[in-house]
């Protein structure tokens, strides 16, 4: 342990000895604090998306006996659409102890989250066989200047370092930017957020994406349309083939 970490271990020591920690969800006290409010138990309530979903947009889908026998399987948005990227996949849904870990990550600054939530994108990734084939460059969906000074931080590259450190890939910084500032996107509905969000993206550095297999990284899966502008800027870069994976998926 190097002397930052000790400073960090013995303030938190402290500090969970002074005001200890409850579980956001359970209430119980937190005995080892890990710089967040969500307990050991409860994080291991979240469950990991399954098949069936859509081959393409990940979607879950209601578990009947023809979904178990036909594997490539399309929900009914994805039979009319088409993406730019190949596939994504989500790994949990956006509700119960996920949703309340992504809150207290995005909205209430407990960056230490970013640790188990990465870790269980991992494990997303080293079971799911589709992602065998090779990750070049991992591109966390960047957030607008001004989001990024409100919020000090953005939560996806956080979970790209926790990923990209696990499987030794480069992470992309500044390789994409979004330029333009979009009204929050959680009270506008589907049509709205697609209008807001189309050429919000940018390619700063081509050089690092051409010919690259990449996986676009992002907290919410919700309509697509964020990471469908992001691999449509990313393929006119000439990017080989594109990947999504996101932590939640909201259905
Ligand atoms: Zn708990
Ligand atoms: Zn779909």
């Amino acid at each position: 342990m190097n002397h930052q970490n000790m400073v960090e271990y013995i303030k938190e020591g402290l500090l969970n000895f002074i005001f200890p920690l409850d579980c956001k969800i359970c209430e119980k006290p937190i005995r080892e604090s890990k710089g967040y409010s969500i307990c050991e138990d409860c994080f291991k309530t979240i469950e990991l998306i399954e098949q069936p979903y859509c081959i393409k947009c990940g979607k879950p889908l209601i578990s009947t006996d023809y979904f178990k026998s036909n594997r490539g399987i399309l929900c009914s948005n994805c039979k009319r659409k088409k993406y730019s990227f190949e596939f994504s996949r989500s790994v949990g849904i956006y509700q119960k102890v996920l949703k309340e870990c992504i809150h207290l990550f995005k909205y209430y600054g407990e960056k230490k989250l970013a640790k188990p939530l990465g870790k269980l994108m991992i494990n997303y990734l080293l079971k799911n066989n589709e992602f065998k084939k090779k990750i070049d460059l991992i591109i966390p969906v960047p957030l607008h200047k001004n989001d990024f000074k409100k919020r000090g931080f953005n939560q996806s590259v956080l979970l790209g370092r926790v990923i990209g450190d696990y499987f030794s890939i480069p992470v992309g910084k500044r390789v994409l930017i979004k330029k333009k500032l979009t009204p929050f996107q959680v009270n506008l509905s589907k049509k709205e957020r697609e209008k807001n969000i189309i050429k919000a993206f940018a390619v700063e550095r081509p050089e690092e994406v051409k010919y690259k297999n990449i996986l676009i990284l992002d907290d919410i899966f919700t309509t697509g349309s964020t990471v469908e502008e992001c691999a449509k800027e990313l393929t006119k870069a000439q990017a080989k083939n594109i990947f999504v994976l996101t932590l939640a998926r909201s259905v």
